[in-house]
């Protein structure tokens, strides 16, 4: 009798050893996951408050409330809204790569990105909008590429 309790007792504590295993491997994995996502997060903001003051000069506000989708730039007056698509969460093909880590939550969440842009711009597009959207790519790399589109959307 004794001999079984001890053995119960033991893959008893075997048990809670895997689950505080399990727990552990859990919480890691979401940590690397908020680390990457702020590095992410943080590379996005800087181009973007570069542009804030040349979009300005177009007539486009920053960050303007309650229009659908939140846009990055919108000008009221010509009706148009302007979306800067980060390379990494709007999975652009040129430079996102899925991290190792998580692949398949990765994959799923930038797929779902990219089908909500889709659905955000038919949207704007049926009330009304004209929509721009940019690679962030083009915003560094490319500003000729960048300007063009908008100057050529303001002019239609
Ligand atoms: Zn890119």
């Amino acid at each position: 009798m004794l001999e079984e309790n001890r053995q119960k007792c033991f893959s008893l504590r075997l048990t809670l050893v895997y689950c505080l295993m399990q727990k552990m491997t859990d919480i890691l994995s979401r940590k690397m996951r908020s680390e990457v996502m702020s590095k992410v997060r943080s590379s996005k903001t800087k181009p973007e408050l570069k542009l804030k003051k040349l979009m300005g000069k177009f007539g486009f506000s920053y960050q303007p409330k309650n229009i659908f989708g939140k846009p990055d730039f919108s000008s009221k007056k010509n009706k148009i809204v302007a979306f800067i698509d980060g390379c990494f969460w709007h999975g652009c093909k040129k430079h996102y790569r899925a991290p190792k880590q998580n692949y398949k939550y990765w994959r799923k969440k930038i797929r779902r990105n990219i089908e909500r842009d889709k659905e955000v711009s038919k949207h704007l597009k049926k009330q009304g909008w004209k929509v721009i959207r940019i690679w962030e790519h083009d915003t560094k790399n490319n500003f000729g590429k960048f300007f063009n589109k908008i100057r050529r959307s303001i002019k239609n």
